[in-house]
């Protein structure tokens, strides 16, 4: 699993240094990505077109004529999916917001394999420490 070589006569410190300074590096950058992030929300928005149930409504039998869009925002809390009705003009406002929240994950995660990444090294140099 580990990249690291194990063994005391693995890379030297030097070499060490220079990938432990490359991931730092890059933490970095990425750090600065959050700062970028908009308003966000969790969710994603649905666009919905409804049948409003009188049986002599052409939405009843012919789909091309139901009411709508209707637009909804929809996630999960403590395991439920809860649905929040918008506005159509507040939509579009949901969808990027939502469109953040994948942006602000993804970065989330890529910066949380690099910190493992680097607490590994630290790690190790601590570890190294200690036996001297
Ligand atoms: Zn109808």
């Amino acid at each position: 699993m580990s990249r690291i070589p194990v063994s005391k006569s693995g890379i030297r410190p030097v070499a060490r240094n220079a990938s432990l300074q490359r991931h730092t590096q890059r933490f970095l950058e990425l750090r600065r990505g959050l700062e970028q992030i908009e308003y966000f929300c969790k969710g994603t928005v649905l666009k919905r077109m409804m049948k409003c149930g009188k049986a002599q409504c052409a939405c009843a039998s012919d789909p091309t004529k139901r009411h709508g869009p209707y637009f909804e925002l929809t996630y999960k809390a403590n395991g439920k999916t809860v649905n929040v009705k918008l506005s159509p003009p507040a939509a579009p406002l949901y969808t990027a917001a939502a469109k953040q929240y994948r942006k602000l994950k993804t970065l989330l995660n890529r910066l949380d394999k690099l910190s493992k990444t680097i607490l590994r090294y630290q790690a190790k140099l601590a570890e190294s420490k200690r036996q001297d």
